[in-house]
């Protein structure tokens, strides 16, 4: 998998942002202001079936390294990625709800809580808000850019970008380095970082 790393100063400026998409390389549509996450460490995805989802999700929130951009560009495929992905999500969320209710009503029913069909129920529950907790990183624009923190948080990593953004990047990356070791623009004032 090819990888471009990009200095965060670079991406949270937005001077030298490409005009095209990370990852179709097409002239951009439309332009978002979004914030750059850094992965979800695995760990924290097996410390969720002991501690529970909303310590998780609370966890993930407090650990990750964000880098925000002013206008990041997208395409028209990445806006129908986007749609899709949301969609998914939705419709995972409302199955959970649905085998949610059905498993918490069949246990009421039952008295018991030893039906087999309601504790089934919970079991696919907690699946789906499982993967639910995961899908929602990856219906965001930082994901959909492919664009990733590094646990340090002074970089952004594209997994995969386009030719054409990669020469962009790679462009504006060059201007940065010579601006850090000249100590002012090359090309335009004011300065850029
Ligand atoms: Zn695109």
């Amino acid at each position: 998998m090819r990888v471009v790393v990009v200095p965060a100063p670079i991406v949270a400026s937005g001077h030298g942002t490409p005009t095209v998409c990370a990852r179709h390389g097409e002239p951009a549509t439309s332009r978002h202001e979004l914030v750059f996450r850094s992965r979800v460490p695995g760990w924290l995805v097996l410390l969720y079936l002991v501690i529970g989802p909303v310590l998780a999700a609370l966890i993930a929130v407090l650990i990750q390294r964000k880098v925000p951009t002013p206008a990041w560009p997208f395409c028209p495929r990445c806006d129908q990625s986007l749609l899709v992905r949301r969609v998914v999500l939705a419709a995972i969320f409302a199955v959970a709800g649905v085998c949610g209710a059905v498993g918490v009503a069949g246990i009421v029913l039952a008295g018991d809580g030893q039906s087999g069909v309601p504790v089934f129920a919970l079991v696919v529950t907690a699946l789906l808000i499982f993967a639910g907790l995961r899908a929602v990183t990856l219906a965001t624009r930082g994901r959909v850019a492919n664009g990733y923190v590094a646990e340090n948080g002074m970089t952004v990593e594209f997994r995969n970008p386009d030719p054409e953004f990669l020469r962009q990047i790679g462009a504006a990356k060059a201007e940065f380095h010579r601006y850090m070791t000249a100590g002012q623009p090359v090309v335009s004032a004011p300065p850029p970082f």
